[in-house]
């Protein structure tokens, strides 16, 4: 069963996927794709809200699958980190986002989704300058989005590889921030410049609650001198909303969806930004 994807296009996103086939048989299949280079990148703009330009870009990857079509990250991003497969993947996933920007304007910034196990392996820091001398992007112009399960374990060898990426120039964001379960205290014990507030507390804007959690967020980060980003943005009454709590980025399908970087260049929102 294909489900129609809200992104505009049909991204596969069965349980039978995992049900169907064995792990080992689906670990098979994932290595291929691998060497098949069956993987592509998908940009989603992030727009400055004081501006309304386009600041910064997603890369969202998607395994193009001969048989089953476009299937989503959460299909398989888990079993990669599991089977050890998202080392090449990421190593392919970041050289190339880094690839695609070098040719946007260069006020257009990066942003990559980095896993929990690359730091594990700590090998995270001779990837991205990797990428970035072979594809010539300029450090500043790169955002690690990194979620704070990267950050439960060996503290202290993360703390060092965030120190060497913003050392590089790079920026450091806190990704799905609020989801976790302390969040805040993450703040004040890594250099974070920014969060991103996930998308399931926009979408329920409507609570009292979640409103509070973005609230209280945008107080935290400003108190700390860094920024925040919203996800998820759908509706302008959304915007409106998180406008008025004082957010400094806006993500969502208002502004638009993750497309192929060919697209993306051609979309009014990043064109107006030429
Ligand atoms: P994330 O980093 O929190 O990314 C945001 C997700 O929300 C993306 O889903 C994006 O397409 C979706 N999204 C953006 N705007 C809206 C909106 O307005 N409404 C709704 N309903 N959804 C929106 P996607 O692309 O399926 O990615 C899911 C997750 O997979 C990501 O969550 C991230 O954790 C992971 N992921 C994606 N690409 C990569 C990657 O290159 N490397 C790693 N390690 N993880 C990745
Ligand atoms: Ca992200
Ligand atoms: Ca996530
Ligand atoms: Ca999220």
């Amino acid at each position: 069963v294909k489900a129609a994807g809200r992104d505009g296009y049909r991204l596969y996103r069965p349980a039978m996927l995992d049900a169907v086939k064995g792990e080992k048989a689906l670990e098979a299949e994932l290595r291929h794709a691998i060497t098949a280079r069956e993987f592509e990148l998908h940009y989603q703009p992030i727009l400055d809200v004081g501006t309304r330009s386009v600041h910064t870009a997603e890369a969202l990857v998607r395994w193009r699958h001969p048989v089953r079509g476009l299937v989503a990250p959460d299909r398989f991003i888990a079993l990669a980190e599991r089977t050890g497969l998202i080392q090449p993947l990421s190593e392919w996933i970041i050289e190339q986002a880094c690839l695609d920007a070098v040719s946007w304007p260069p006020s257009v910034q990066l942003a990559v989704n980095v896993s929990a196990t690359q730091f594990k392996r700590g090998n995270l820091f001779d990837v991205v300058m990797r990428a970035l001398l072979r594809s010539g992007l300029n450090p500043q112009r790169l955002q690690i989005e990194v979620t704070e399960t990267v950050l439960l374990e060996q503290q202290s060898e993360q703390l060092q590889t965030f120190r060497r990426l913003k050392a590089m120039g790079a920026t450091l964001v806190l990704d799905d921030f609020g989801t976790g379960f302390s969040s805040a205290s993450y703040l004040t014990n890594f250099p974070f410049d920014k969060i991103k507030i996930d998308k399931s507390f926009i979408q329920g804007l409507q609570s009292r609650e979640c409103a509070a959690v973005i609230a209280s967020a945008v107080v935290l980060a400003k108190g700390l001198g860094i920024s925040v980003t919203a996800e998820g943005i759908e509706t302008e009454s959304q915007f409106e909303d998180v406008r008025a709590l004082g957010i400094d980025f806006a993500q969502g399908y208002l502004f638009g969806r993750p497309v192929p970087c060919n697209e993306f260049v051609r979309a009014p929102v990043f064109r107006d930004d030429l």
